[in-house]
């Protein structure tokens, strides 16, 4: 069944996961700006590496039929650093006129810290400003459920954010009504044993519904699955979910949410 992977780091994997990808069915994905597993030492290594994701990286998806969309931002945290995010946010509106660029993400909290904040609502501005769509990455384990709230705070309190236009990702059981309630979109991050299993999210779909939700793998530099979606498909359908809703959360949602953006178009 084809799929699109609206959150994984493909700079990370090898061309031999583009490969298998495609062959379980991914048609796109789209990669949101992040950490790189170190902290670059200057605002030129970001330069560089959005670079790497408006030029590179797209022409080595399509060799293996899959598209490749991208986010541009300071991630969470690296953005401690005040100074350095500020002139990395210098950067970010020549690259939003690229192609494959969709809009500002991942930006949002690590540790929940008032710099953080401050930078986080900055990227917001900026955003708002350039009419551009909003991929939010939230804290992981005990910090999850304030940082949620502080981010949510955030985008109403900027007052020009559609919540429609903004998708918070690495939802869980806790966080999850939460975002939807606001009028958010919700991404659950699949991971093989820690965090959002493929089988959490199945249950997750069964408790609050297929609306406003999509699920992605991540696939970053540290333990990660680049197949997790097609295996969250395959257990839904072990489950006896139909094929309906199976596409719903693996392809049409993202369509709609990411169509939003008039760069994003599937070929064919
Ligand atoms: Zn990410």
């Amino acid at each position: 069944m084809k799929y699109i992977d609206p959150h994984i780091h493909m700079i990370s994997r090898t061309t031999d996961d583009y490969q298998r990808m495609a062959q379980a069915g991914c048609v796109a994905v789209t990669e949101p700006a992040f950490w790189a597993g170190f902290d670059r030492s200057s605002a030129k290594g970001f330069f560089d590496y959005f670079r790497h994701l408006t030029e590179q990286e797209p022409r080595r998806a399509a060799d293996y039929g899959i598209q490749h969309f991208c986010w541009i931002c300071i991630n969470a945290k690296e953005s401690e650093d005040v100074g350095l995010s500020r002139e990395v946010i210098q950067l970010i509106p020549e690259f939003l006129d690229k192609p494959n660029v969709l809009g500002v993400g991942e930006i949002g909290l690590n540790k929940n810290s008032r710099n953080e904040l401050a930078i986080f609502e900055e990227q917001v501005a900026v955003a708002a400003e350039y009419g551009q769509l909003i991929l939010v990455h939230t804290p992981h384990l005990e910090d999850k459920l304030k940082g949620t709230r502080l981010i949510m705070d955030a985008v109403e309190r900027n007052g020009k954010i559609d919540p429609g236009r903004v998708l918070i990702d690495h939802v869980e059981e806790h966080t999850i009504k939460l975002v939807l309630d606001r009028g958010f979109w919700a991404g659950m991050t699949l991971y093989p044993e820690t965090k959002c299993t493929p089988q959490r999210a199945a249950d997750i779909i069964e408790t609050y519904g297929s609306e406003r939700i999509w699920i992605n793998s991540a696939g970053d530099w540290g333990p990660s699955d680049p197949l997790a979606v097609p295996k969250c498909q395959i257990e839904m359908k072990r489950r006896g979910h139909a094929d309906a809703t199976i596409s719903k959360i693996s392809f049409d949602n993202p369509m709609t949410f990411l169509g939003q953006c008039a760069k994003f178009r599937i070929d064919g």
